[in-house]
């Protein structure tokens, strides 16, 4: 199984609780907005992926499983 990381820069609100729960694939930009490092994070923790979704209070963050 893989994971697929995407996020909506559009609606992010540069929180960055996702680059506090995994800064191996989420970073900031200069502005604050979400810059996903690793759109297809293999060997990540799945519930750490996980939990970066629900933790994005914008709900800016996808991942999907194929
Ligand atoms: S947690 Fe959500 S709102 Fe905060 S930086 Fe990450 S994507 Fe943006």
């Amino acid at each position: 199984m893989s994971a697929h990381v995407r996020a909506d820069r559009d609606v992010c609100i540069g929180a960055g609780n996702c680059v506090m729960t995994l800064g191996s694939v989420f970073d900031q930009d200069d502005d604050g907005v979400v810059v996903v490092l690793q759109p297809h994070p293999d060997g990540v923790d799945p519930e750490l992926l996980q939990r970066a979704v629900v933790m994005c209070p914008a709900g800016a963050i996808t991942v999907t499983t194929t």
